[in-house]
Protein backbone atom coordinates (compact mmCIF):
# COMPACT_ATOMS: atom_id res chain seq x y z
CA UNK A 1 0.00 0.00 0.00
CA UNK A 2 1.85 3.32 -0.87
CA UNK A 3 0.40 6.52 -0.18
CA UNK A 4 1.20 10.47 -0.06
CA UNK A 5 0.29 11.22 3.11
CA UNK A 6 0.79 9.10 7.05
CA UNK A 7 -3.06 8.80 7.29
CA UNK A 8 -3.93 8.32 4.10
CA UNK A 9 -4.27 4.10 4.53
CA UNK A 10 -6.13 4.67 8.02
CA UNK A 11 -9.28 6.03 5.98
CA UNK A 12 -9.45 4.32 2.90
CA UNK A 13 -8.10 0.88 3.04
CA UNK A 14 -8.06 0.24 6.89
CA UNK A 15 -10.11 -2.63 6.35
CA UNK A 16 -8.01 -4.38 3.76
CA UNK A 17 -5.48 -4.05 5.77
CA UNK A 18 -6.59 -5.70 8.75
CA UNK A 19 -8.41 -8.16 6.90
CA UNK A 20 -4.99 -9.14 5.34
CA UNK A 21 -3.20 -9.66 8.50
CA UNK A 22 -6.15 -11.48 10.18
CA UNK A 23 -5.54 -14.12 7.93
CA UNK A 24 -1.77 -13.98 8.49
CA UNK A 25 -0.57 -12.24 5.48
CA UNK A 26 1.70 -9.74 5.77
CA UNK A 27 1.05 -6.24 4.84
CA UNK A 28 3.57 -3.09 4.22
CA UNK A 29 2.78 0.61 4.22
CA UNK A 30 4.87 2.88 3.03
CA UNK A 31 4.33 7.00 3.25
CA UNK A 32 5.89 9.40 0.99
CA UNK A 33 5.66 12.10 3.61
CA UNK A 34 3.60 12.51 7.28
CA UNK A 35 0.52 14.96 5.39
CA UNK A 36 2.55 17.71 7.82
CA UNK A 37 1.61 21.06 5.75
CA UNK A 38 -1.54 19.83 3.87
CA UNK A 39 -3.46 17.45 6.07
CA UNK A 40 -2.72 18.58 9.85
CA UNK A 41 -4.65 21.58 10.07
CA UNK A 42 -5.28 21.29 13.72
CA UNK A 43 -2.02 20.70 15.00
CA UNK A 44 -0.90 23.96 12.92
CA UNK A 45 -3.46 25.97 14.13
CA UNK A 46 -2.12 25.17 17.94
CA UNK A 47 0.96 26.77 17.13
CA UNK A 48 3.30 23.29 16.52
CA UNK A 49 6.68 23.74 14.84
CA UNK A 50 7.01 21.68 11.31
CA UNK A 51 9.04 19.15 12.79
CA UNK A 52 6.66 19.08 16.13
CA UNK A 53 4.13 18.25 13.16
CA UNK A 54 5.83 15.80 11.78
CA UNK A 55 6.93 13.74 14.74
CA UNK A 56 3.05 13.85 15.61
CA UNK A 57 1.96 12.32 12.56
CA UNK A 58 4.47 9.69 12.53
CA UNK A 59 3.51 8.36 15.93
CA UNK A 60 -0.05 8.51 15.30
CA UNK A 61 0.33 7.01 11.82
CA UNK A 62 2.87 3.99 13.38
CA UNK A 63 0.29 3.40 16.32
CA UNK A 64 -2.52 3.13 13.26
CA UNK A 65 -0.62 0.59 11.79
CA UNK A 66 0.24 -1.30 15.04
CA UNK A 67 -3.79 -1.76 15.75
CA UNK A 68 -3.81 -3.25 11.91
CA UNK A 69 -0.92 -5.53 12.49
CA UNK A 70 0.94 -3.74 9.47
CA UNK A 71 4.41 -2.80 8.85
CA UNK A 72 4.81 1.08 7.96
CA UNK A 73 7.66 2.85 6.43
CA UNK A 74 7.56 6.28 5.97
CA UNK A 75 10.14 7.90 3.16
CA UNK A 76 9.65 11.82 4.31
CA UNK A 77 9.30 12.92 1.47
CA UNK A 78 7.64 16.24 2.01
CA UNK A 79 3.72 17.15 0.69
CA UNK A 80 2.23 19.81 -0.55
CA UNK A 81 3.77 19.79 -2.59
CA UNK A 82 4.86 16.23 -3.03
CA UNK A 83 7.83 16.12 -5.58
CA UNK A 84 7.93 13.12 -7.69
CA UNK A 85 11.75 12.02 -8.50
CA UNK A 86 13.12 9.01 -10.07
CA UNK A 87 14.69 8.72 -6.93
CA UNK A 88 11.79 8.03 -4.54
CA UNK A 89 10.48 5.72 -7.70
CA UNK A 90 13.77 3.62 -7.09
CA UNK A 91 13.09 3.72 -3.31
CA UNK A 92 9.70 1.91 -4.02
CA UNK A 93 11.22 -0.27 -6.54
CA UNK A 94 13.32 -1.78 -3.97
CA UNK A 95 9.81 -1.75 -1.52
CA UNK A 96 8.39 -3.67 -4.61
CA UNK A 97 11.37 -5.97 -4.92
CA UNK A 98 11.61 -6.96 -1.26
CA UNK A 99 8.24 -7.29 -0.09
CA UNK A 100 6.92 -9.09 -3.31
CA UNK A 101 3.41 -8.20 -2.63
CA UNK A 102 0.39 -9.84 -4.00
CA UNK A 103 -1.35 -7.14 -4.60
CA UNK A 104 -0.54 -3.08 -4.68
CA UNK A 105 -3.26 -0.75 -3.39
CA UNK A 106 -2.82 2.96 -3.72
CA UNK A 107 -4.49 6.60 -4.74
CA UNK A 108 -6.58 6.89 -8.05
CA UNK A 109 -4.34 8.94 -11.10
CA UNK A 110 -7.13 11.41 -10.81
CA UNK A 111 -7.90 14.20 -7.90
CA UNK A 112 -8.61 17.95 -8.68
CA UNK A 113 -8.57 18.50 -4.80
CA UNK A 114 -4.95 17.53 -3.84
CA UNK A 115 -2.19 16.91 -6.36
CA UNK A 116 -0.10 14.69 -3.62
CA UNK A 117 -2.73 11.80 -4.04
CA UNK A 118 -2.47 11.38 -7.96
CA UNK A 119 1.64 12.14 -7.74
CA UNK A 120 1.91 9.36 -5.61
CA UNK A 121 -0.09 7.01 -7.43
CA UNK A 122 2.13 7.95 -10.68
CA UNK A 123 5.13 7.19 -8.60
CA UNK A 124 3.72 4.15 -7.30
CA UNK A 125 2.75 2.82 -10.52
CA UNK A 126 5.70 3.56 -11.98
CA UNK A 127 7.82 2.03 -9.36
CA UNK A 128 5.40 -1.33 -9.90
CA UNK A 129 6.64 -1.48 -14.23
CA UNK A 130 10.38 -0.69 -12.79
CA UNK A 131 10.60 -3.37 -10.66
CA UNK A 132 9.39 -5.84 -13.01
CA UNK A 133 11.76 -5.73 -15.57
CA UNK A 134 14.88 -7.79 -15.12
CA UNK A 135 16.97 -5.47 -16.22
CA UNK A 136 16.20 -2.83 -13.55
CA UNK A 137 19.16 -2.22 -10.94
CA UNK A 138 17.43 -3.42 -7.79
CA UNK A 139 18.15 -5.76 -5.18
CA UNK A 140 15.90 -9.02 -5.34
CA UNK A 141 13.53 -10.95 -7.98
CA UNK A 142 11.97 -9.21 -10.62
CA UNK A 143 8.54 -8.30 -9.86
CA UNK A 144 5.12 -10.70 -10.88
CA UNK A 145 2.39 -8.70 -12.30
CA UNK A 146 0.29 -7.86 -8.57
CA UNK A 147 -2.86 -6.33 -9.25
CA UNK A 148 -3.56 -2.92 -8.78
CA UNK A 149 -6.31 -1.45 -6.33
CA UNK A 150 -7.13 2.51 -6.51
CA UNK A 151 -8.67 3.31 -2.79
CA UNK A 152 -11.58 5.94 -2.43
CA UNK A 153 -10.94 9.23 -2.37
CA UNK A 154 -12.31 11.84 -0.08
CA UNK A 155 -14.43 13.42 -2.91
CA UNK A 156 -14.72 10.11 -4.91
CA UNK A 157 -17.05 11.80 -7.74
CA UNK A 158 -14.85 14.73 -8.67
CA UNK A 159 -12.04 12.03 -9.08
CA UNK A 160 -13.74 9.67 -11.28
CA UNK A 161 -14.06 6.78 -8.66
CA UNK A 162 -16.92 4.25 -9.40
CA UNK A 163 -16.95 1.28 -7.06
CA UNK A 164 -15.68 -1.77 -8.68
CA UNK A 165 -15.00 -3.48 -5.86
CA UNK A 166 -16.69 -3.61 -2.82
CA UNK A 167 -14.65 -5.40 0.07
CA UNK A 168 -16.79 -6.95 3.32
CA UNK A 169 -14.70 -5.63 6.51
CA UNK A 170 -17.15 -6.10 8.46
CA UNK A 171 -15.27 -8.45 10.98
CA UNK A 172 -12.55 -6.13 11.40
CA UNK A 173 -14.63 -2.89 11.08
CA UNK A 174 -14.06 -2.39 15.09
CA UNK A 175 -9.70 -2.42 14.33
CA UNK A 176 -10.32 0.40 11.57
CA UNK A 177 -12.43 2.31 14.26
CA UNK A 178 -9.48 1.77 16.31
CA UNK A 179 -7.27 2.80 14.02
CA UNK A 180 -8.94 5.62 12.63
CA UNK A 181 -9.10 6.55 16.85
CA UNK A 182 -5.31 6.74 16.57
CA UNK A 183 -5.49 9.99 14.31
CA UNK A 184 -6.98 12.42 16.24
CA UNK A 185 -5.09 15.36 14.36
CA UNK A 186 -7.96 14.01 11.94
CA UNK A 187 -10.69 13.48 14.49
CA UNK A 188 -13.30 15.45 11.75
CA UNK A 189 -12.61 12.25 9.58
CA UNK A 190 -13.77 9.73 12.30
CA UNK A 191 -17.56 9.59 11.48
CA UNK A 192 -17.59 10.25 8.04
CA UNK A 193 -15.42 6.88 7.18
CA UNK A 194 -17.52 5.14 9.64
CA UNK A 195 -20.39 6.55 7.58
CA UNK A 196 -18.89 5.65 4.43
CA UNK A 197 -18.34 2.02 5.79
CA UNK A 198 -22.01 1.70 5.89
CA UNK A 199 -23.05 3.42 2.60
CA UNK A 200 -20.67 0.84 0.98
CA UNK A 201 -22.06 -1.98 3.06
CA UNK A 202 -25.04 -1.25 1.96
CA UNK A 203 -24.44 -1.31 -1.49
CA UNK A 204 -22.58 -4.58 -0.88
CA UNK A 205 -25.24 -6.39 0.63
CA UNK A 206 -27.76 -5.04 -2.49
CA UNK A 207 -25.15 -6.32 -5.19
CA UNK A 208 -24.95 -9.60 -3.33
CA UNK A 209 -28.60 -10.32 -3.43
CA UNK A 210 -30.58 -10.45 -1.17
CA UNK A 211 -30.73 -13.59 0.22
CA UNK A 212 -27.09 -14.85 1.44
CA UNK A 213 -27.67 -14.01 4.90
CA UNK A 214 -25.10 -11.24 4.93
CA UNK A 215 -25.18 -9.28 8.10
CA UNK A 216 -27.37 -6.60 8.87
CA UNK A 217 -24.63 -4.23 9.56
CA UNK A 218 -22.56 -4.98 7.19
CA UNK A 219 -19.43 -2.43 5.89
CA UNK A 220 -17.44 -2.36 2.82
CA UNK A 221 -14.80 -0.33 1.50
CA UNK A 222 -14.63 0.72 -2.45
CA UNK A 223 -12.33 0.07 -4.71
CA UNK A 224 -11.19 0.47 -8.58
CA UNK A 225 -9.15 -1.64 -10.39
CA UNK A 226 -6.49 -0.43 -12.95
CA UNK A 227 -5.61 -3.53 -14.68
CA UNK A 228 -8.39 -6.29 -15.98
CA UNK A 229 -8.64 -9.31 -13.86
CA UNK A 230 -7.38 -12.62 -14.54
CA UNK A 231 -9.36 -15.54 -14.27
CA UNK A 232 -10.69 -18.77 -15.64
CA UNK A 233 -14.49 -18.68 -14.10
CA UNK A 234 -16.72 -15.89 -14.64
CA UNK A 235 -18.30 -16.66 -11.39
ZN1 LIG B 1 -3.76 12.46 1.76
Amino acid sequence: MISAHAGDFVWRAAGAIALATSRGERAKVVCLSYGERGESAKAWRAGRTLEEIKAIRREEAENAAAELGAEIEFLDAGDYPLVESQELVDRLVRVYRDVVPDVVLTHPLADPYNGDHPAAARMALQARVLAQAIGYEAPGEPLGAPPVFFFEPHQPEQCGFKPEVLLDITPVFDRKRKAMECLPAQQHMWDYYTDLARRRGVQLKRNAGPNLGLAHDTVAEAYMRLYPQVTDVLS
